[in-house]
């Protein structure tokens, strides 16, 4: 990685977050070591990264364990990182401890700046919309939270467009502190969700996004194309669907599509993930592309993906276009 790190405003806020940040799912806590959690934070943060992701529902609260214990013994100041954490998944499954209820929205806030030992969440997602419970409820627990300060932004991650609407009538209505980012996946192979769904609200209110899965659990890595590596994500115990997801009968235009795409990278003389990676950072809409990473020489090479992005003309996107569109969501 040769090109500094850069610095996106989230969305309309003020907030400024690394272009490139680091989240915990699946690996902290669960597929890699404690040490190794330590190595990829400290990477990352010494390559400018400035975001760290996290939620209540990765490894049943054991990620963000993890992560409070780095962040404690760090010596990083508290004012030069970012960290998240989401509501909705629970770390047990009784009633009123998973949900969007004000309840559980205000209890998984203190259980969740417990574990990451802070004294508040810069932002704090609800991980998926809640059927269960009244926009306005969440909305008015969400504002609370940040009142009085335990919570500095709130946001939503896959929440529809339309659910997102209401979010805002509503804390427009009650006069309440209103959503800020929403966290979509957004990767070559599901593009439809921000470029069509959440743009406008982009555009029009302001609304940040957080990318999650850039390289779709690593099929755009090219590292599926022949079968499933044994030290792979997909091995995972517990991510059996993902497995099936990624290796089902649906995926082979997409191999040949990553195939398509690897040639374009060697062209760029890069990687396919840090094209993929680039890619996602050229939408403007964008705020911060999350990257998740089992060891640390992925994560090196992906921070190099900063380098790709001004090799990526409108004549490259043209065919990346190309070879992405017809098999993406
Ligand atoms: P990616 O799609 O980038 O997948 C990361 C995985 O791909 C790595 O763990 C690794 O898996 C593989 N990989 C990455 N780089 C390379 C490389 N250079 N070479 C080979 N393999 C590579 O991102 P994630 O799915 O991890 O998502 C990123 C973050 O987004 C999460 O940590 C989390 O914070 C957030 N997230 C949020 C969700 C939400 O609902 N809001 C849902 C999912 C994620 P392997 O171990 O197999 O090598």
């Amino acid at each position: 990685m040769n090109t500094p790190m850069i610095y996106r405003r989230l969305g309309r806020s003020g907030l400024k977050v690394s272009a490139l940040s680091f989240g915990a799912w699946v690996t902290f806590g669960n597929q890699i070591g404690d040490p190794v959690a330590k190595e990829l934070m400290h990477t990352a943060y010494d390559a400018g990264v400035n975001f760290f992701d996290n939620a209540e529902g990765y490894a049943a609260g054991k990620a963000e364990l993890v992560m409070g214990d780095i962040l404690k013994k760090s010596g990083w100041t508290r004012s030069s990182y970012v960290v998240s954490s989401k509501v909705f998944f629970g770390v047990s499954k009784r009633p009123n401890e998973t949900g969007l209820s004000r309840k559980h929205v205000i209890e998984a806030c203190h259980a969740a700046r417990t574990r990451l030992q802070v004294d508040y969440l810069d932002l704090y997602f609800c991980h998926r919309p809640d059927p269960e419970t009244p926009i306005e409820e969440t909305c008015r627990a969400m504002h609370d939270l940040v009142s009085q300060g335990h919570v500095l932004y709130w946001g939503t991650s896959e929440w529809t467009a339309a659910q997102l609407t209401e979010a805002y009538s509503v804390c427009e209505r009650l006069g309440l502190h209103g959503p800020s980012m929403e966290q979509p996946q957004y990767n070559l192979f599901n593009r439809a969700n921000l470029e069509v769904n959440l743009a406008p609200h982009c555009s029009a209110r302001g609304l940040g996004t957080t990318i999650w899965s850039p390289l779709a659990s690593g099929l755009l890595t090219g590292k599926y194309n022949d079968g499933v590596p044994a030290d792979s994500r997909l091995n995972t115990p517990g991510l059996e669907w993902l497995r099936d997801r990624l290796t089902g009968p649906d995926v082979g235009p997409q191999i040949a599509a990553v195939k398509a795409l690897a040639v374009i990278a060697r062209e760029l003389g890069t990687t396919l993930p840090c094209l993929g990676i680039a890619w996602c950072l050229k939408n403007p809409h964008v705020s911060t592309v999350i990257l998740g990473a089992s060891r640390a020489s992925q994560l090196r090479e992906n921070l190099g993906a900063l380098d790709v992005v001004p090799l990526l003309t409108p004549a490259v996107m043209a065919r990346i276009d190309a070879i992405s569109k017809p098999v993406a969501n």
